[in-house]
């Protein structure tokens, strides 16, 4: 029986999981090692009882005592903590779902990846953060990354076995966000409200205001460059209002390869857990009539600053991308808790990417996880300089 485990169980991306796998036959057809989640442990414990699973953690050790009763005579044990959930990611398992949010994320996928079998990465805060470092440690210890981005999901698809030499571009969609027609002087206003109604992806908070501001599609571009190696000019950004192509690979020949399908992860997450394999999923049809027309257009760098931001990034190399990452996390906290505005996200890591980018030894790629942390740490320090300064600056 093929063992599985996943975390970040309760978020957006895990619960889909979860359904995936109980739609499968659940703890008849897969062993569950571990699963993970942070406050809501009613509902982890439950995912915990539903799976069968060995181990259940919470990231916060106040609730504890809170899980481990719900968990009683269960037969999971409980445990929690950020420790306790990378020695959950050491309990082999074939297929670990990386699906916390944020940096968190990094530490145990490199411990999954350690024990070799499949890594479905939902976490491009990893990539981002320490691709180097993820792939070769993959390499190492024989291991497999399976995207589960929507769109990489959609490249690594509409690349089949085609070498990178013979690809022009890759081209990321982007359905612009929750504030894709506001005009210009507006964005500094809009409020969290208005950055999370996003037109046609149902996601977790964070990334759904990532979506709004293109920061997530920055990250995106990252991972791609990241993921499939491929040199930062060859990757284009397209707004698709609609979001039924996830994105599209065009070759030296001419031929431009699309995945289409609805908006809906479980495409992404379902082709991770089957691969090599193709499965049923429990995804709506695509009817082309009724949907008409597909556009596309051009994004506006005025209007999506992150973009700019990635390239500036890409172009630094080494371990900038752990920069770019941990400042933007920080400007998405001071933004999610009303402490700076909309636009002043791209202003922290724009200032932030300023300051550190002379920083001796930034330039070069991180080797271990260590010096990965350092610099995430350094980074959310001076992320919180530049966001407190622009804080201070709109309450005055
Ligand atoms: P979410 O906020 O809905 O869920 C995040 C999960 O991580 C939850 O289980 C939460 O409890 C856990 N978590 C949060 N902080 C943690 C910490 N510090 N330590 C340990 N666990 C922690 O997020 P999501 O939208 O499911 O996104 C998960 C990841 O997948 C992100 O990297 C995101 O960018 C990526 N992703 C999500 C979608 C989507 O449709 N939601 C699409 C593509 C990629
Ligand atoms: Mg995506």
């Amino acid at each position: 029986m093929r063992s599985l485990s996943i975390f970040g169980a309760t978020g957006s991306v895990g619960e889909q999981t979860v359904d995936l796998v109980l739609r499968a036959g659940g703890a008849a057809a897969y062993r569950t090692v571990a699963v993970t989640g942070g406050q809501n442990v009613v509902r982890l414990a439950q995912i915990a009882r539903d799976l069968r699973a060995e181990v259940a953690v919470t990231a916060d050790p106040a609730r504890l005592d809170e899980l481990r009763a719900l968990l009683a005579g269960s037969g999971t044990e409980a445990a929690a903590g950020a420790e306790a959930i990378t020695e959950a990611a050491d309990r082999p398992a074939d297929w670990v779902m990386s699906a916390i949010v944020g940096a968190a994320g990094l530490a145990p996928g490199l411990a999954a990846l350690r024990h070799g079998g499949t890594l479905a990465l939902a976490n491009k805060e990893s990539l981002v953060t320490a691709g180097r470092l993820l792939l070769a440690t993959a390499a190492a210890h024989g291991a497999r990354i399976l995207p589960v981005d929507s769109e990489h999901s959609a490249i690594f698809q509409a690349l089949g076995p085609d070498p990178i030499a013979a690809v022009d571009r890759m081209i990321l969609t982007a359905s612009g966000g929750a504030l894709r027609d506001w005009p210009l002087e507006r964005l500094a206003e809009a409020t969290v409200a208005d950055a999370c109604r996003h037109p046609n992806w149902a996601m977790g908070q964070r990334i759904t205001v990532d979506s709004a501001s293109m920061f997530n599609k920055a990250m995106e571009v990252i991972e791609t460059r990241e993921f499939f190696g491929i040199s930062p000019e060859k990757i284009e950004v397209v707004i698709h209002r609609e979001s039924i192509v996830h994105s599209m690979v065009a070759f030296c020949d001419g031929a431009v390869m699309a995945h289409m399908g609805s908006p809906d992860m479980r495409h992404a997450i379902g082709y991770a857990l089957n691969w090599p394999d193709r499965q049923r999923l429990p995804v709506a049809p695509l009817d082309l009539v009724a949907l008409g027309q597909l556009t596309f257009q051009a994004p506006d760098l005025m209007r999506y600053p992150a973009l700019r931001l990635a390239q500036a990034t890409m172009r630094a190399g080494g371990k900038v991308g752990a920069v770019f990452n941990a400042a933007k996390e920080v400007a998405l906290d001071h933004f999610l808790d009303r402490r700076i505005g909309f636009t002043d996200m791209a202003a922290v890591v724009d200032r932030t990417l300023d300051r550190l980018l002379a920083e001796p030894g930034l330039q070069n790629d991180a080797t271990s996880l260590d010096e990965v942390l350092a610099t995430d740490h350094l980074a959310r320090i001076r992320a919180d300089e530049a966001a407190k300064t622009l804080g201070r600056k709109r309450a005055g």
